[in-house]
């Protein structure tokens, strides 16, 4: 990790990076995954990564330093999520869209039809729904998800 990079991630310390990459290393090899410098070298991308993005945008942010295929990047992606380090968000035009999700909160997405962007929302009214829902059809629920599709405040402006 070079000391360039600590100017581009205000909100998380360099040290942050080696403790989640431990965590990373130790639920590889607690499940028998062998720790490779690709597997290592997609979770570091993934966890610099502040933003959503799908295989493609992954793909090119590795290559200038660690070249990896696009192949290999499609079968880390389930063990990525079996670690808790991604999520899927959304699917647009058929491609996946992910984001990290180690150490952070839980939230959602609001996602602009027109220009593409997302926007991030924390609801914990929809928390309450996920349990009153489960517990009235006798589900154990893991989780949900919810988004907002449509046009953002910029785009309506721009439309009009
Ligand atoms: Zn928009
Ligand atoms: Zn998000």
């Amino acid at each position: 990790m070079s000391e360039d990079r600590v100017a581009d991630s205000l909100f998380e310390p360099e040290g942050d990076l080696v403790e989640e990459m431990e965590a990373f290393r130790c639920f590889l090899k607690s499940k028998g995954y062998r720790v490779t410098k690709e597997r290592e070298a997609i979770a570091e991308s993934i966890l610099k990564n502040h933003d959503h993005f799908d295989v493609d945008e992954l793909f090119l942010s590795l290559r200038p330093k660690t070249p990896v295929s696009k192949a290999s990047i499609y079968r880390a992606i389930p063990l990525m999520k079996e670690s808790g380090l991604l999520a899927e968000v959304y699917l647009e035009n058929g491609h996946m869209h992910y984001e990290r999700v180690y150490g952070r909160e839980h939230h959602s997405h609001l996602r602009c039809l027109n220009c593409h962007r997302i926007f991030e929302f924390s609801a914990p009214e929809l928390a309450q729904v996920e349990k009153r829902i489960s517990r009235q059809e006798g589900f154990k629920s893991e989780g949900h998800k919810f988004e907002i599709w449509g046009l953002c405040a910029a785009c309506q402006t721009e439309k009009r």
